[in-house]
């Protein structure tokens, strides 16, 4: 697919074109600013009226000293407080392509453009006073969900066809390719859906357990069945993700009781999505919504709160298991 993802065009006719359309935001490239990095770029970020509304910085190639991954930080909050407008780094790892050739993305590069993007929002349309609120400063379970929305413009049709041209021809991306690519979004989701969520619930087990009950587990394995099966969960074709003695995301990588953060947000994230799909996707007045009762409000409002402003009503579980034809 690399061929119709030519990195310049996925940045300003995918990623940008989906947040001018939906949110009224304007990007220039500002050459005469410079960032940390020679290869970084950086875009003066305006709203529908002209306001500056932020700096948006792209660090997309890969080199010795960036660490691996891709992530958003904001280098500045927003913040009434301090009268700061935020300033918001984007970084990827994307290697360079010879000089004189385009950069071409595989499929898995433009949907992480598009999530960490997603992330840049919620920092750039920030509106709280307290920068400790302002943005990305929300809940480690609701932090994914804004960026994971993000993502359905990747294949939406009228942002796909402005901006997967094929590189050297200019045609489309043809439609059975796009087919096939939706097709596969089911692909194996009984497996990943249930090693995932006893991995999540061993790890709510573990941390609902007092100190003096769990110092008095001495067969880690016992318990873990026992565990697994209480929640119906012992399939020995379908063991967790992660059984107990390696599971780093809860004894050592900050998930403690939060490793259910990844479903949780992208029930959010399909709830949201069919949200959008009824009320005729990608327009000024579904991002305005978006932007004001969601994105705007950061952490300063009760996440459940927020979400039922833009939504109607809690968020429900069906879309996720349509998504995942599981439903
Ligand atoms: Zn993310």
């Amino acid at each position: 697919m690399r061929p119709y993802f030519d990195a310049e065009r996925v940045l300003h006719d995918g990623v940008l074109y989906a947040a001018s359309t939906l949110y009224g935001l304007t990007f220039t490239e500002r050459t005469d600013l410079v960032a940390y990095h020679p290869d970084t770029r950086v875009f003066e970020v305006a709203g529908d009226e002209g306001e500056p509304v932020g700096l948006y910085v792209l660090d997309l190639y890969t080199r010795d000293s960036k660490r691996g991954g891709a992530w958003m930080n904001p280098l500045v909050s927003q913040s009434g407080l301090f009268g700061t407008l935020p300033v918001v780094v984007n970084n990827l790892n994307v290697s360079k392509p010879p000089a004189g050739s385009p950069t071409l993305l595989t499929l898995d590069e433009v949907t992480t453009m598009f999530h960490e993007f997603g992330h840049a929002l919620h920092g750039l349309i920030a509106r709280t006073e307290y920068p400790y609120f302002s943005g990305t400063n929300v809940y480690r379970d609701f932090v994914e969900f804004p960026s994971q929305v993000n993502e359905m413009w990747l294949l939406w049709p009228e942002v796909l066809e402005h901006y997967a041209l094929h590189h050297e021809t200019g045609e489309p991306m043809p439609a059975d390719l796009v087919e096939k690519l939706t097709a596969s979004e089911g692909f194996n989701q009984g497996f990943e859906t249930s090693e995932y969520l006893a991995a999540s619930l061993l790890d709510q087990s573990w941390h609902s357990l007092t100190f003096e009950a769990a110092s008095a587990v001495d067969d880690v394995a016992a318990f873990q069945a026992q565990e697994l099966a209480a929640a119906g969960l012992d399939n020995p074709a379908v063991p967790p993700r992660y059984a107990s003695t390696y599971f780093a995301h809860t004894f050592s990588g900050g998930y403690d009781a939060g490793y259910y953060s990844y479903i949780w947000s992208e029930v959010l994230d399909a709830d949201t999505v069919e949200w959008f799909t009824a009320n005729g996707g990608l327009t000024r007045a579904n991002g305005a919504r978006f932007a004001e009762r969601l994105l705007g409000v950061g952490g300063a409002k009760d996440p459940l709160e927020a979400y039922r402003d833009f939504r109607g009503r809690d968020a429900e579980v069906a879309p996720l298991l349509v998504r995942r034809r599981l439903q």
